[in-house]
């Protein structure tokens, strides 16, 4: 943990950089409430010099054999496994996540970068002998350049982790914008990189909002942009890149459902809405926010789901036995305390709530910090804004409906189409309901289905903007361009000028 205040500025060509704009953002302990940082909020010309880095960088850094850049990543791999504890420490500290939770956000980074020790395989192309007398063709793929990812607060480590191991291990050289809610973890990163013999300008950190953000986007060096984040921002980015004729891969907000059909085991329903629901405080991309009661369900689980609810352990997430850690900012904690009583004038029934949670409950010096108990609401219907609002918080609605059907329409009719989950013990309702649901990613008895560093990541719907899912082979295609190469040798060609579409001979 900090004890003292900190300015927390940029990484640029291999150095630290400190904020020249005079602007900064405050970077708060959200489970005391105290001041920690500040981070540097970049100017235009800061963020020019970064992406200067970044393009004078990628020449050699193209030129590298991927297996000389898979090494690199297999050294950083090893320090991260080294420093796993002291990232999550410092993801603890800006986001307020317990302890236990931050190891598994850099675990599932980690996942990444393993995945992406394997560039030499992935960037292997296809080759076709002979697809005319003595021609042979075949494709490779080539870094774009200088791309850019910008970041949501929620996992400082994780999600930047989706996007450079792929982009800088397939030859390109990366900008990253981090949320300035958690700033710190970003600048660990880079110096790790750099211990691991990643050449200056390959990777560099700029702290900044939306003056850095707008730089990026119309900034001509930078071929593309990842983003992940609030979907009206996300929309933002997808248009002005593509605008900017940049590749824009933009991820986006989410409601996700988890259905619990009769035949469930409801132990175990209770037990994954709970960890699904409150897990990271609701501030996951693919935390439950609403329960889909069918039939007769909710009768056997809603009392169950009360007393579990009212009996979360909310602690310091510094405690080992915390199971819920603070809200990240005070904004997010009156927003998100706005919607509970939104709730109430909407007329869903409030079966417990989290408003009146005291901090000093939480552990010692936490009075001041950013506290929410788990909330729950009954009798919550698709009409209601906080049926169709991301609330990204601790509050967990449950809708009552009489069938599989009426499920699977609610939850299609819905904007976002990030995460879903159905409990059942039925094959072919689970089969029915993978095939039938409009959503990127589906568990079946699994709550929070995040796809494994291979598989890649994407919503659906207003969660994603673009046609590429993040990391996995959809990330390599998207941080890297096909090209064709045709070729023969002259002994194999014939006398004169051919003006027909060639065909193969
Ligand atoms: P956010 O949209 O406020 O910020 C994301 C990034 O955009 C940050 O780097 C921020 O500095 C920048 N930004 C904010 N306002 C901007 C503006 N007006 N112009 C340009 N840039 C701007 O999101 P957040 O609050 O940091 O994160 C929470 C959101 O992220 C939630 O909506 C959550 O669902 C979403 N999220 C989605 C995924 C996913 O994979 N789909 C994953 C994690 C988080």
């Amino acid at each position: 943990m900090k004890n003292s205040l900190a300015a927390i500025d940029h990484y640029i060509h291999g150095q630290p950089v400190a904020n020249t704009s005079g602007r900064t953002q405050d970077v708060f302990n959200p489970a005391t409430g105290t001041l920690t940082g500040r981070a540097g909020l970049a100017d235009v010309d800061q963020l020019n010099a970064a992406v200067a880095a970044a393009q004078a960088a990628f020449p050699k850094w193209a030129d590298t054999p991927p297996i000389r850049r898979a090494r690199v990543m297999f050294k950083f791999l090893e320090l991260l496994n080294l420093h796993k504890d002291e990232l999550a420490h410092l993801i603890t500290a800006e986001h307020g996540k317990v302890f236990t939770d931050a190891q598994g956000e850099v675990s599932r980074g980690i996942d990444i970068v393993e995945f992406a020790c394997g560039i030499p395989q992935l960037l292997k192309g296809d080759f076709t002998e002979q697809v005319s007398t003595g021609i042979d063709n075949w494709t490779i793929r080539q870094p774009l350049g200088v791309v850019a990812g910008i970041t949501p607060f929620n996992f400082p480590v994780m999600v930047p982790m989706w996007m450079f191991p792929v982009a800088i291990a397939a030859g390109n050289t990366f900008v990253l914008k981090p949320s300035p809610t958690d700033p710190s973890p970003s600048l660990r990163i880079a110096e790790l990189l750099k211990q691991a013999g990643l050449p200056d300008g390959v990777f560099n950190v700029v702290q900044g909002d939306k003056v850095a953000v707008d730089a990026l986007l119309t900034h001509p060096d930078v071929k593309a942009v990842s983003f992940v984040g609030s979907t009206p921002i996300a929309n933002y980015i997808y248009e002005t890149g593509a605008h900017h004729g940049k590749r824009v891969q933009a991820l986006g907000g989410a409601k996700n459902h988890m259905v619990v059909m009769p035949d469930a085991d409801i132990d175990q329903a209770v037990d994954a809405l709970i960890g699904a629901g409150y897990g990271s405080a609701g501030e996951r991309c693919m935390a439950i926010s609403v329960a889909v009661l069918v039939g007769d369900v909710a009768d056997k689980l809603i009392p169950k789901l009360v007393e579990r609810t009212k009996t979360l352990k909310v602690l310091d997430g510094e405690n080992l036995d915390a199971e819920m850690g603070p809200i990240v900012t005070k904004a997010a904690h009156e927003r998100i305390s706005g919607y509970i009583a939104l709730g109430e004038q909407e007329g869903a029934k409030l079966l417990v709530d989290g408003r009146g949670f005291d901090g000093k409950q939480a552990g010692e010096g936490c009075d001041g910090g950013f506290w929410l108990g788990g909330t729950l609401f009954d009798h919550v219907t698709p009409e209601m804004r906080i049926y169709k609002e991301e609330i990204f918080g601790p509050v967990l609605g449950c809708v009552r409906v009489k069938d599989l059907a009426e499920a699977v329409d609610l939850i299609n009719a819905h904007e976002f189409g990030n995460g879903v989950a159905c409990f059942t013990r039925d094959g072919n309702v689970a089969r029915e309901f993978g095939r039938r649901i409009q959503v990127g990613m589906v568990g079946i008895n699994v709550p929070i289905p995040v796809p494994m560093a291979w598989q890649g990541f994407g919503g659906w719907k207003r969660s994603l903007f673009g046609d590429m899912h993040a990391y996995g082979e959809e990330g390599v295609r998207f941080y890297t361009k096909q090209k064709s190469i045709m070729q023969r040798w002259p002994e194999s060609i014939g006398k004169g000028a051919e003006f027909v579409m060639p065909t193969a001979k």
